[in-house]
């Protein structure tokens, strides 16, 4: 029986109810995860965090996932594995997780509208953009400063930008902007991009992309809204006052793994260690995608993990009812 009951504060309890398994987090290991755990008869529930699809959601363009020749947008992916999880039976709520006790079983959740209780939970939390942390970077935050080119660039049509960062995805961004921005102006801390080939071709043959070389961002400026950056070049230590309308940051991501902390094993950047089955440190707790994975970093692989680590948590809950049975 499944009953839901006011515990307070606006929560919910659903009481008696014992998900087979609950996937933390909804990017493409997630919701992968809860596709395989649907289509193998678990009673699975997402918790997607405070929006459905992670990350990719955010990116125009995907084409490298295989199977879609012609491309498609992250957002168009992300509802196709959504819709195809729930076709399985998969439940997906929108729901921010903020307190996990993986010490008892059934594991104990939290979440900002309800409780949960799960045999076996995935932690595919992701990560986030990794800030800059300069005067004045959280103060124009959704004020000249952004994090997303898909979600922002409409709004700096032939303005005068800045990416900073010389990775793949600072050169992903910085080619997606010049759709939108008169120039766009990457700020690089050294003399050489780390970007792949291809990339790195793409925007040095971009006319609308010129480059800042070993340089770095130290103060974002502005009355109300972003207007300049003071920047430092790091060979000479020259600085000066640079007019700018918008900041976009790409210099790489931290795992959210913080809800964790204290529970399961964490690297020294904070990245969840797992196995090769993707198993945590706490039996019966799966990590997958990004918030385990600082290395590949792609749709493919963080899916792959997803589905991977959901066959281990539905052979592991198996031999649980064997041994109880
Ligand atoms: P990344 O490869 O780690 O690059 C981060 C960039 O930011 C580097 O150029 C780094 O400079 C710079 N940086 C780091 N901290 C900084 C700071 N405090 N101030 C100024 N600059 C700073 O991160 P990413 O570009 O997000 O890519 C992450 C992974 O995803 C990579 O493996 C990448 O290949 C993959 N990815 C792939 C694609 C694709 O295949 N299409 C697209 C996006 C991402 P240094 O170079 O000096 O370290």
């Amino acid at each position: 029986m499944n009953l839901t009951f006011d515990i307070g504060l606006g929560q919910t309890q659903e009481q008696e109810k014992v998900y087979d398994l609950v996937v933390i987090g909804s990017g493409p290991a997630g919701l992968s995860a809860a596709l395989y755990g649907g289509r193998a008869h678990l009673d699975t529930l997402v918790l997607t965090g405070s929006a459905v699809g992670g990350q990719i959601a955010t990116t125009y363009e995907v084409e490298n996932y295989p199977g879609f020749p012609d491309g498609l947008t992250g957002p168009e992916l992300m509802e196709n594995i959504k819709k195809q999880a729930e076709n399985f039976g998969a439940v997906i709520k929108v729901e921010t997780v903020t307190a996990v006790d993986f010490s008892q079983r059934p594991f104990h959740l939290t979440g900002l509208s309800g409780a949960y209780q799960a045999r076996a939970v995935i932690i595919t939390t992701g990560a986030s953009a990794r800030k800059l942390d300069v005067p004045g970077e959280k103060e124009f935050t959704g004020r000249g400063v952004s994090y997303c080119a898909t979600c922002d660039g409409w709004f700096f049509q032939d303005k005068d930008v800045i990416v900073v960062g010389g990775g793949d995805s600072a050169m992903e961004e910085a080619l997606f902007l010049t759709k939108y921005a008169r120039q766009v102006t990457v700020v690089h801390r050294r003399d050489a991009l780390r970007a792949g080939a291809t990339l790195q071709k793409r925007a040095f043959a971009n006319e609308k992309i010129a480059f800042m070389w070993d340089t770095v961002v130290t103060e974002i400026l502005g009355e109300g809204h972003v207007q300049a950056v003071r920047v430092k070049n790091k060979r000479t230590g020259e600085e000066q006052e640079y007019p700018i309308d918008g900041v976009f940051v790409f210099i790489g991501h931290l795992p959210n793994t913080k809800l964790f902390e204290g529970q399961l094993e964490m690297d020294e950047q904070g990245y969840l260690v797992t196995d090769a089955y993707m198993a945590t440190s706490v039996k019966g707790v799966w990590a997958a995608g990004e918030v385990s994975d600082p290395v590949f970093r792609q749709v493919i692989t963080s899916a792959g993990m997803g589905a991977a680590a959901a066959i281990q948590a539905q052979r592991w809950l198996d031999e649980q009812e064997e041994s109880e049975g």
